[in-house]
């Protein structure tokens, strides 16, 4: 047996944790003070590009290394905060030439290199409002985020215009100009198009950022669509704060440090802690424009000597199913913390990086409406592996149950109910695009209703139970999918694991699950007699799956998230609702 928790020696770290996880610490923390440290614009005024690039390109950590980019043919890139600054200045000139400014909409589809950085950093400093796009979607999804979100410019390579953005110029009637790079032996700009190397050539490179204020909006992220279609969350330069100060003491960035997060910043993780907090702490960071690749990642760790990894439940989960064989042969002395977002992270998982990687994984939990890492396993506090951590300096979480006349009822340790954060804090979300009313709906008084149902425990760590739309109903009993997850995932067969509600007629919902398999297993009567046998035993005959089935692989979005409504959808025969971040569709 596992110990339930694993203890921490912040004394024999290489490097000392930005956040000691005291009480005494965490009582003096205020986001008054904690703003002291934002550079802010010479008037005063806020910008998160400024945040992130220019108060490191005008002093001594110019020269530093902000970038370095691995292209998906091999080739490496080291860009300086001086250079990005340059660049992203002439980007925003451009921007500027062409008509756009404050407000504006720019939408940029782009693949993880050079050009997103300078398109969201650009747009950013001209006060326009950005949205960054995953290049993998189609044009379905594109044309709804698109025409959901009013772009007015569009940034993307040549290539992706061709193949996905062309055919619906027509049917985008905000859409003005598009500015399309790269892409050797692709014919010349197309109609309707400007060439972006030319006016990046021609432009300045000095540029007055655009003074913004912590109302100010600066990004618009859609959410993984993991419960429905995905909801189009507005974001504002206040989230500077947060960005700063989650970097420093989630992710204990400190400034020599190599940083990799291997999220796409369609998502919001990418965008948050893959372009802008990283840079806000003046760290070196790694973007790689390659997909997902055991060997190629392992190697990638070791090569560019990585000293903190921000990744997902989803990719170590196919690290484990890659094996340890391939681990061992690297080593990874730079590597100081690893950390997991985006989906619960199994107990299993948390102990594989510490057998494999000699390191434990820390999880941690937020949405796209949050902005930023809400709770958090930190460096310097003991994990318990299977809890998200505890709340963040400057956040206030409660477990709480909605009453029947709308009115809340904070819960007590232990007990189920949904996770809410006290409002407001610098880095939420301030509407749902075109959808006002649902945005008012997730308020309830001081507090945000996140849709998560958790459990808090004595110690104050909080617990992941399930969205509120998995949670199954049977027999009376509540059972939260990770749960049972987290229990077939134990075992050495099974590689990924979801777990639905099916009607019944004499429980309520029966637990089905769905699982796919390591290499060396092969799916069968014995092996589904073997897995609900090892369920029943770890959770009891009430909690434990009655259904087993195998599939070659589980639905899962863009961003790593196990889609159970669509499994949920194809075990009853029901229309698969909105599928347009799903990942290689079956
Ligand atoms: P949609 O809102 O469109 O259904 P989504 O909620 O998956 O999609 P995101 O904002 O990308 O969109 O994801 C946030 C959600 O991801 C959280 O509400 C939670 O359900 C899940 N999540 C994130 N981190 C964790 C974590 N550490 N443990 C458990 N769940 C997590
Ligand atoms: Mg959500």
């Amino acid at each position: 047996m596992r110990p339930a928790t694993i203890d921490k020696h912040p004394e024999a770290m290489p490097v000392k944790p930005n956040w000691p996880d005291d009480a005494e610490a965490a009582a003096g923390f205020s986001w008054e003070i904690a703003a002291r440290e934002l550079a802010r614009l010479p008037g005063g005024g806020l910008n998160l590009a400024h945040e992130a690039v220019d108060r490191h390109a005008q002093g001594a950590w110019r020269e530093h290394v902000a970038l370095c980019l691995l292209a998906r043919a091999g080739g490496r890139r080291e860009v300086s905060y001086a250079e990005l600054s340059r660049l992203s200045n002439r980007f925003a000139n451009v921007l500027l030439r062409l008509g756009l400014s404050r407000g504006d909409r720019v939408f940029v589809l782009c693949e993880r290199g050079l050009e997103l950085y300078l398109a969201v950093l650009g747009a950013l400093k001209n006060g326009c409002v950005v949205t960054p796009l995953f290049a993998a979607f189609g044009p379905e999804p594109l044309e709804t985020r698109l025409r959901l979100g009013e772009c007015r410019l569009l940034v993307t390579s040549r290539s992706l215009y061709r193949r996905k953005v062309a055919g619906l110029r027509g049917r985008l009637p905000t859409l003005e100009r598009v500015l399309v790079y790269g892409g050797e032996g692709e014919p010349p700009p197309q109609d309707g198009t400007l060439d972006l190397q030319p006016l990046l050539d021609e432009a300045s490179e000095d540029f007055a950022v655009v003074p913004c204020d912590e109302d100010t909006p600066s990004l618009l992220h859609f959410t993984s669509g993991t419960t429905g279609t995905p909801k189009g969350a507005l974001h504002v330069h206040g989230a500077a704060l947060m960005h700063y100060i989650t970097g420093k003491y989630a992710l204990d960035l400190h400034p020599d440090d190599i940083y990799w997060c291997t999220a796409d910043p369609g998502w919001v993780t990418g965008t948050s802690y893959g372009i802008l907090a990283p840079l806000m702490l003046g760290v070196t960071s790694l973007v790689d424009a390659g997909d997902f690749d055991a060997a190629r990642w392992y190697a990638t760790l070791e090569r560019e000597r990585v000293s903190v990894w921000y990744t997902a439940p989803t990719a170590i989960r196919m690290l484990m199913r890659a094996g340890p064989e391939l681990a061992r042969r690297h080593r990874f002395p730079q590597l100081r913390f690893v950390a997991s977002v985006g989906e619960p992270l199994n107990p299993e998982a948390v102990w594989w990086g510490q057998d494999v990687l000699g390191l434990p994984i820390h999880d941690n939990w937020w949405q796209t409406e949050t902005g930023g890492i809400m709770i958090a396993n930190t460096l310097a506090m003991p994990i318990k592996p299977g809890s998200m951590g505890k709340p963040l300096p400057g956040i206030e979480a409660a477990i709480v149950r909605v009453k029947g006349d709308g009115s809340l009822e904070r819960l007590g340790d232990d007990q189920l109910g949904e996770l809410a954060l006290g409002q407001p804090w610098p880095g939420m979300f301030r509407t749902y695009l075109g959808q006002e009313e649902r945005y008012r709906r997730c308020f309830v008084g001081d507090w945000y209703l996140s849709g998560d149902l958790a459990r808090r425990d004595v110690d104050g760590y909080y617990w992941f139970v399930g969205r509120s739309d998995d949670v199954i109903k049977s027999a009376g009993h509540l059972i939260g999918p990770f749960e049972v997850e987290s229990a077939l995932l134990e075992h050495p067969a099974v590689a990924d694991a979801a777990v639905i509600g099916k009607p019944d007629e004499l429980l309520g919902e029966r637990v089905k699950a769905f699982v796919a398999l390591n290499p060396g297993f092969s799916p069968g009567d014995a092996l589904r007699d073997e897995l609900l046998g090892h369920a029943r035993l770890r959770l009891g005959a009430a909690v434990a799956p009655k259904e087993l089935d195998f599939l070659p692989s589980l639905p899962h979005t863009r961003s790593g998230k196990t889609l159970r409504r669509l499994l949920k959808a194809r075990e009853l025969g029901l229309p698969e609702g909105d599928t347009s971040t799903l990942e290689n569709p079956l």
